[in-house]
């Protein structure tokens, strides 16, 4: 006997049935807010970005030499996985930036979603601190902080993710990347999760809004795992291979690199008037699909992202010793 009425649904069901959401249409003026927004995090995790997941010893068949540009970047230190995530409010504005830190914390739960999620639950309580007075900042219910707020990371969530940004009640996430060993997790809580309770995000991939980056990080990794068999990611000093067809070996090669640099500079091209938006007056709508009054618009919202960019890449250490 199942006790809860949507396992008891998909109980005598096909797996792909659980895994499957109903297609979502976007929107034309939406899609290009998710783009502006998916933009600007490629281009901070490009800022950012790290190479040497084994260490300063040892070759990297498939990067370039370290005293070139794109070879100075892959070289950094590594200090986590090349993943990023930023939550973004009902009106459209940033609310704040985590990394995935597995490396630098030493510890393979270090995801960025989680973090993110973690660092905002403490921003929003920073109002009941001894001495602060903040009336602009009223507390915030711990089941409604997230009810209006899209997240946006740069791969696939897993289930430790999934499973705070649903107990967070986050709107929706919004994923750059696939990552085939994370089993639809995220759309199987989604399907399990009711409304009325904890439900899970809305997990919408990059290929919703038609983000060219999606498809073209997911062509790249599916290449990287079938000739990273004869071509290894990795030879150690004393001549170990490193063969596997790890995501995140994937993110550490110039192949990965090159996408997010070409990103960065769709952003760029942007802010520099090379190309246009097509829906600058656009606005964000909320959980119910209604327009957001003093939401920004598309046009307010390139000036947010270029803004956060700058912030993001000049302050944004996260108290932490990442590179620049
Ligand atoms: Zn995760």
């Amino acid at each position: 006997m199942i006790k809860n009425p949507l396992l008891e649904k998909y109980w005598n069901e096909k797996v792909s049935t659980l895994a499957t959401l109903n297609a979502v249409s976007i929107p034309d003026p939406l899609k290009e807010r998710h783009r502006l927004y998916s933009l600007c995090l490629m281009a901070i995790t490009h800022h950012y970005w790290n190479g040497l997941k084994k260490g300063r010893d040892g070759e990297y068949p498939w990067n370039p030499d370290p005293a070139t540009a794109g070879g100075k970047y892959l070289r950094d230190d590594y200090r986590g996985h090349n993943i990023a995530a930023f939550a973004v409010d009902k009106r459209g504005l940033v609310i704040d930036f985590e990394f995935n830190h597995n490396r630098l914390l030493n510890s393979s739960a270090e995801h960025a979603e989680a973090r993110l999620v973690r660092r905002i639950y403490g921003l929003t309580q920073i109002n009941d601190a001894w001495d602060v007075a903040s009336p602009s900042a009223p507390a915030t219910d711990d089941y409604n902080t997230f009810e209006e707020v899209t997240l946006y990371t740069t791969l696939e969530s897993c289930s430790q993710c999934s499973g705070v940004m649903a107990l967070a009640r986050v709107r929706e996430v919004i994923f750059l990347q696939t990552d085939p060993g994370m089993y639809m997790i995220g759309n199987i809580l989604r399907n399990l999760t009711e409304k009325t309770a904890l439900e899970s995000p809305l997990p919408v991939p990059g290929s919703m809004f038609d983000f060219s980056f999606f498809t073209e990080l997911d062509t790249a990794f599916e290449g990287f795992t079938k000739e990273v068999m004869t071509k290894p990611f990795y030879k150690s000093p004393a001549g170990k291979v490193d063969n596997s067809p790890s995501v995140t070996s994937f993110l550490c090669t110039a192949l990965a690199y090159d996408i997010y640099a070409r990103a960065a500079k769709a952003l760029n091209d942007l802010a520099d008037g090379t190309t246009q938006l097509l829906f600058p007056d656009a606005k964000p709508v909320d959980r119910a699909g209604k327009e957001v009054t003093n939401g920004l618009t598309n046009a307010e919202t390139l000036k947010e992202v270029l803004g956060f960019r700058d912030y993001a890449v000049q302050k944004g250490r996260r108290a932490t010793p990442h590179g620049g």
